[in-house]
């Protein structure tokens, strides 16, 4: 057996009641054995003194394979994503640049503190593709949910055409290599955008997945292809709504529509720097919680935006507040209170997100019988020491180089502040994947946003 004992941190267990404490958390193979103090085994022991013991980050939306082109768009608004990475370089994408972008992807994740993703892959331009993308996450170590997209893909194998196209993938990878509900990875579907199909091929997608026992995910109303959809009143009438759905981007939705997701058990999912930065309107957090609901974090587009998780919920905590206040200074009155808090935060980025993936009996939270995702924040750090409150130093200081540690399934992915896999040779991969999609783009004639500088690359 492979036992690992975690001694000497400060423990946030994000377990309902539990309050931060110094204590060990003991692993013994996949699994968390015992969290609690004083824990002594015959174990490769970790030591944690100096830092915050907590589950690993949960994000529940982000488009992985697109590693390879970070920062591309890093000033566009949304329509330019989509001219040029969303459907343009997803059909250019070979099978190798979808594996390494999620090799890639997933690496970032992890460095930053990332044990389970949510990958809603619509670079799947042939079922190669969807299989580049698992053995890609695979070969990182993270946990993830592969959610196939449906959309269609520019230049599409034929076999992928129509729902019944991504159907029938669905189903080979459901009844082939990822038929289990508890490997590391697991199968979702990513649903075509409603404003783009219509509710009947939507209808046929969804109910095509809990046929398959499979959870879905969608875009929700800030996606304004052509004309504004109220999506959730259109799934709601369709009786379509369920809590095997993960809303992305509900940045419009009515304190009402925020209520009927929560109402039908659905989450919501954040993605709080590229829903500012493309123009996609405020972020839902702080009002997914008043109509009584989970908010969940996703980094979405690392074209545009930071990789970091924390960051995405740093950010939508001070903007929930922002717009709390803004409120009542109108009128002329200064806030007594700041919420949403960073405990709350740090629940939407560890046991929240496991809830959205429907997971949550065995990961988001540091309980024996869970599985042993753990990650060590550094908190004696130039930027981080002294801790009065763990969660507001999680949330509100850390970044990903003050995280230490990462435990992913009981495997060490990233040891004293240095990922366990060889970087250097994925990162040549991931610059001649970026090589070939950039000059297969300007030979076709296609758009990419002018870089400022002639670089020698
Ligand atoms: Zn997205």
């Amino acid at each position: 057996m492979n036992r690992v004992l975690v001694k000497g941190g400060t423990v946030l267990t994000m377990e309902p009641g539990d309050r931060p404490r110094l204590a060990d958390v003991l692993i013994e193979n996949d699994v968390i054995a015992a969290v609690g103090p004083g824990l002594e085994a015959d174990a490769e022991v970790i030591d944690a003194t100096g830092t915050i013991v907590l589950p690993g980050l949960v994000d529940t939306h982000r488009h992985v394979w697109q590693a390879g082109l970070r920062g591309l768009t890093g000033d566009s608004v949304l329509k330019d994503y989509f001219r040029s990475i969303r459907f343009q370089a997803s059909g250019v994408y070979r099978p190798e640049d979808v594996q390494v972008g999620n090799l890639a992807g997933m690496l970032e994740a992890i460095d930053a503190g990332v044990t389970t993703v949510l990958d809603f892959c619509h670079a799947v331009s042939t079922p190669d593709h969807a299989d580049a993308a698992i053995e890609g996450s695979l070969e990182s170590g993270i946990r993830t949910q592969f959610a196939l997209g449906f959309s269609d893909v520019p230049g599409q194998d034929a076999s992928l055409a129509g729902a019944e196209g991504r159907l029938a993938l669905a189903t080979r990878l459901r009844e082939g290599r990822l038929a289990a509900d508890d490997g590391l990875v697991t199968l979702g579907i990513a649903l075509s955008d409603l404003p783009e199909v219509g509710i009947d091929r939507i209808r046929t997608e969804l109910t095509g997945a809990r046929r398959l026992g499979l959870r879905s995910t969608t875009n929700g109303l800030a996606i304004l292809f052509h004309e504004p959809v109220d999506d959730l009143a259109v799934f709601g009438e369709a009786g379509l709504l369920g809590p095997d759905l993960v809303w992305v981007h509900l940045n419009y939705a009515t304190a009402d529509q925020l209520r009927m997701v929560a109402d039908s058990g659905g989450s919501v999912a954040t993605c709080t720097e590229a829903e500012m930065a493309m123009g996609m309107g405020r972020p839902a957090t702080e009002r997914v919680l008043q109509a009584g609901g989970h908010c969940t974090f996703g980094c979405d587009v690392t074209t545009s935006v930071s990789g970091s998780l924390l960051q995405q919920a740093r950010t939508a905590m001070q903007v929930g507040r922002l717009l709390a206040a803004d409120e009542g200074m109108a009128a002329g009155r200064a806030p007594e209170s700041v919420p949403p808090s960073c405990e709350t935060m740090l629940k939407a980025a560890t046991i929240w997100g496991a809830e959205a993936l429907g997971q949550s009996a065995r990961i988001g939270s540091l309980r024996a019988g869970k599985q042993a995702d753990v990650i060590l924040i550094r908190a004696d750090a130039v930027n981080t020491a002294p801790v009065h409150d763990p969660y507001a130093t999680v949330i509100t200081q850390s970044h990903p180089g003050n995280v230490d540690t990462v435990i992913i399934a009981g495997q060490v992915r990233k040891r004293a502040g240095v990922l366990t896999a060889d970087w250097g040779s994925v990162r040549t991969r991931l610059e001649e994947s970026r090589e070939y999609v950039a000059v297969t783009v300007e030979k076709t004639g296609g758009f990419f946003p002018d870089p400022p500088l002639d670089l020698p690359w």
